[in-house]
């Protein structure tokens, strides 16, 4: 079908990395004003995959200034002339996506099987799916001529690099805003790509500006006063950060960060297919994602078979090299990660909590982490309460739903919850208590470009995807 394009077992010589990039302001690659650059390095091998060049407030300045230029005419063109900016871009993603995948894949860290079969159709699905909004904003629900907001501010994180960029320029170009992106630090390559097909499609210049670049470039786009328009993915602290500068502008905002999502579990749960769905909530990209089910609640009575069939499962997960396509769990993104995950993971084991692993060898470079269970966990844990965002699963119990509610909301975070039981009465009483943006009954991370995604509590505000994500960028 148009989503599922399946490329073939995956080799590094799928994709020609170039041993340096630019900056991508107005239609061309430049080096920074100040000629600074950095090295990004594969996570599972440490290999340094390429130099790029990094952005500081100069070169924001003039991608804001190219994006404001391109914004009048953008802004101008019919929704269908839009619309098909985008579809074309849309189809050279499904084009490229056997390069794209491998790229992500060296970059991140990720399995292959993840990249091939669930980032990369799920950025070519966005980028169709808002580009079949563009030519019918009028009857979209927000009243007759709704109007594009200008420049778009956009920071990403790195855990899913491209399809976050798909979640941020996808409904941004549709609805006739420009934008400035700056993607994380340890993954700036897929973005780079995307502007190389940006200029393959003929998207006008200055449409899109990609700005590789740390923290310091962020916090300049953000705080850049011809930016009308922030949209941040990542952390909580970061996007507190942000929320403070906006504050006093007129700047529209949104923030998707951080997450401690419950897996909920009752005893007429369908094991075999809960322990799937357990295992997929926490250690699909490692559990790196911001709406991981990182707390498994599971109800009293089925608390030892449960977690012997989930340890029998871990068992079987195959750990290493992220281009084979039979991996499981690949490296953790940075070092840096990896030290925060060691840290809330040997705090858990101070405080008492009982940590599980399964066998398993870990490779000598890179940057890994064997998937870990902790069990004896109470709500007053750190592994309980904090964000890992790393292959790390606590385990609480309950006995009635309404345990299970409580213990669920007690979290500052409200993005994601799933709940495992064949009563269908009990999902939607339960669905509506619960503070999360988004509850799946008998799955879990599950994504489609037609549902709004975001969170309640610290885990941000704002929505994007389906048709709530085009309000964030139109003055209705
Ligand atoms: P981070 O907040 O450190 O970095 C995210 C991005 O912000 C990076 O591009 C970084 O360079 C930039 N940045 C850093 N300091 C900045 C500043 N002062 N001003 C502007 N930009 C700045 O987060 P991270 O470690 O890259 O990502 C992990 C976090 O992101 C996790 O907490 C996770 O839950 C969250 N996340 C949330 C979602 C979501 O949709 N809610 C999705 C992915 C990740």
């Amino acid at each position: 079908s148009l989503f599922e394009y399946a490329p073939a077992p995956e080799s590094r010589s799928v994709v020609d990395i170039a041993p340096s990039y630019g900056l991508f302001i107005d239609g061309e690659f430049t080096e920074a004003a100040d000629g600074k650059v950095f090295k990004t390095v594969s996570p599972s091998s440490e290999e340094v995959l390429s130099e790029v060049a990094r952005a500081g407030a100069e070169d924001v300045d003039r991608a804001v200034r190219a994006a404001r230029k391109a914004f009048e005419k953008w802004s101008a063109l019919p929704g269908s002339e839009r619309a098909k900016y985008l579809f074309r871009i849309a189809r050279i993603i499904q084009e490229r996506s056997r390069e794209l995948a491998v790229l992500e894949t060296l970059d991140n860290g990720k399995p292959i099987r993840e990249t091939r079969d669930a980032d990369l159709p799920l950025v070519a699905a966005h980028f169709f799916y808002y580009a079949g909004w563009a030519d019918k904003l009028d009857h979209a629900g927000f009243g007759a001529d709704p109007r594009p907001l200008g420049v778009a501010g956009q920071v990403i994180p790195w855990n899913f690099p491209l399809l976050m960029l798909a979640w941020k320029i996808a409904p941004a170009l549709a609805t006739g805003n420009t934008v400035v992106l700056k993607p994380a630090e340890t993954t700036p390559l897929s973005a780079l790509f995307f502007a190389d097909i940006c200029r393959q499609a003929g998207l006008p210049k200055g449409v899109v500006n990609i700005l590789p670049g740390y923290g310091d470039a962020g916090a300049a786009l953000v705080a850049h006063p011809d930016v009308n328009k922030v949209a941040f993915t990542g952390s909580t602290a970061v996007g507190k950060e942000i929320a403070k500068t906006v504050a006093g502008t007129r700047k529209k905002l949104t923030l998707e960060l951080g997450g401690k999502g419950a897996n909920i579990v009752f005893d007429d749960a369908p094991i075999d297919q809960a322990v799937e769905g357990i295992v997929s909530g926490i250690f699909f990209n490692q559990g790196q994602v911001c709406c991981a089910g990182s707390r498994l609640l599971v109800q009293e009575s089925i608390h030892d078979e449960l977690l012997d069939s989930l340890k029998r499962r871990l068992s079987t997960l195959r750990l290493g090299d992220p281009l084979d396509k039979n991996t499981d769990i690949g490296a953790i993104n940075s070092a840096e990660q990896l030290a925060r995950i060691t840290t809330l993971v040997e705090r858990g084991e101070a405080e008492g909590a009982e940590r599980w692993s399964p066998e398993c060898e870990l490779p000598t470079s890179g940057f890994w982490f064997a998937p870990t269970l902790f069990t004896n966990v109470t709500q007053a844990h750190t592994v309980a309460r904090d964000e890992i965002f790393g292959p790390v699963l606590s385990v609480l119990t309950f006995r009635t739903p309404d345990e299970a509610v409580a213990k669920a909301n007690n979290t500052p975070y409200g993005l994601s919850a799933g709940i495992w039981t064949e009563k269908g009465s009990r999902i939607l009483a339960m669905a509506s208590k619960l503070r999360a943006g988004v509850v799946w009954s008998n799955t879990f991370n599950k994504f489609d470009p037609t549902s709004p995604f975001g969170g309640y509590k610290e885990s941000g505000f704002g929505r994007e995807g389906g048709r709530h994500g085009l309000e964030a960028y139109l003055d209705v």
